[in-house]
């Protein structure tokens, strides 16, 4: 017999992205032509300044245990960053190192979330958000953001799923995986409707800051309402704006209490972050922006080329994501139809199980987000990958019948 698990564990399915990109891997490894859009990961090497800061600590022997919370002179760069790059001021007590951006929302809920707390999710959400609040008994409220606002967040939508009972609300923008971006009007009012709300606390993701098209630049909420920061928590990380995803260092800025408790609860699962680590990343965020900028243009020249070709394929519809990586079509009109192989499409899981069986292209159900009739696909892949990417989708959909 197996070892039984936790009443927790009963309905919490793998991360469907890391599921995804694991697939693709299989198949490749069998020989298969497979191209994945399925990970949210930058296809470019890490800054040579973070190799170099890592093999530096190497050298210096910066290999004993790190402080749970952050090595100083990470805090520092972090502290630097949040008033160069958001016009935010923190002390050393306001900031966590995790590992990842993942680490610090586990963190966060673990020691604020009592089972029956609501946690208010705007809907496309990032996979992972729903299914760690749900560990720890929380119950999900995903306010809708629509396709025709170009996904972003109402305030009358915000204020609609709030209660008594909430505990958290999630803002995520530039979202996952919608690539939507909250301006400062949105925020503004989205600040209106939670200032009536003074028991509930605000996790902004942020990560993808730095990836927005067009003039647009990053807004915080706390740019525009000072006032919540006494309960609101940034979390932010290396791994999208400096392509570090392996070395996952994340970080998080919040009122000094969380961050406390936050740090007790890493304190007992994983220790500080990686000193090596830490080290290449204090090099990466002291460094000249101008290498996360040209990033940035190669995403937004891919997020026109694969939008307009998007568009132009009979059957798919895309509204333009205004920043991070990703895009998400509607595939509605693609579902009721059968494939040369004769998979019936049931549903957007069907159609990217066909897409990956049959066109040997990994992509991620929208449902994986909590909305049915889309999918999603990183271009945070090479341009060749994402034209054969693009020829491989119409032929699929050209191929199908009624
Ligand atoms: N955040 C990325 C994605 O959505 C990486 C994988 C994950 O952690 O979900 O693809």
């Amino acid at each position: 017999m197996d070892v039984k698990l936790s009443r927790r564990l009963e309905n919490l399915p793998p991360s469907a992205t890391i599921a995804m990109s694991t697939r693709a891997r299989a198949l490749k490894a069998q020989g298969a032509d497979v191209i994945s859009l399925a990970l949210g990961e930058p296809d470019f090497p890490s800054p040579e300044v973070a190799l170099k800061g890592a093999i530096q600590a190497v050298q210096e022997g910066q290999t004993g245990y790190p402080p749970i919370g952050g090595m100083p002179s990470f805090k520092d760069a972090i502290i630097q960053k949040f008033a160069q790059d958001n016009h935010l001021h923190f002390a050393p007590e306001n900031i966590l190192v995790g590992n990842g951006g993942k680490q610090l929302i586990y963190n966060a809920f673990a020691a604020t979330l009592d089972p029956g707390g609501e946690v208010v999710i705007p809907r496309p959400y990032w996979v992972s958000y729903p299914l760690v609040a749900q560990m720890f008994g929380a119950v999900t409220k995903f306010p809708e953001c629509r396709e025709s606002d170009n996904f972003r967040l109402t305030a009358s939508a915000l204020a609609a799923s709030l209660t008594p009972r909430t505990k958290w609300v999630i803002l995520n923008f530039p979202n996952n995986p919608t690539g939507a971006v909250l301006e400062e009007e949105d925020l503004l009012a989205i600040a209106e409707v939670l200032r009536r709300h003074p028991h509930v606390a605000i996790l902004s993701d942020e990560i993808y800051e730095h990836l927005t098209f067009g003039n647009r630049q990053h807004v915080s909420l706390l740019n525009v309402a000072p006032d919540l920061a006494s309960r609101v928590l940034i979390v932010n990380g290396m791994s999208k704006a400096y392509a570090m995803t392996g070395w996952r260092v994340g970080f998080g800025a919040g009122p000094a209490g969380l961050i406390r408790a936050m740090t007790t609860i890493q304190s007992h699962a994983t220790s500080g972050v990686c000193t090596l680590a830490q080290a290449g990343a204090v090099a990466a965020l002291q460094s000249d922006p101008s290498r996360r900028v040209e990033m940035c243009a190669v995403y937004e020249r891919r997020r026109d080329h694969v939008l307009s070709a998007l568009q132009g394929i009979e059957g798919l519809s895309c509204a333009r994501p205004d920043g991070a990586f990703y895009l998400f079509p509607g595939v509605q009109r693609l579902i009721g139809l059968t494939t040369p192989g004769g998979r019936w499409l049931e549903d957007d899981v069907a159609v990217a199980e066909a897409l990956l069986e049959e066109a040997h292209l990994a992509t991620v159900p929208g449902s994986a987000f909590g909305q049915a009739g889309y999918l999603r696909l990183s271009i945070a892949t090479s341009d060749a990958d994402l034209t054969e990417a693009i020829a491989r989708i119409k032929d699929f959909v050209q191929n199908l019948r009624g």
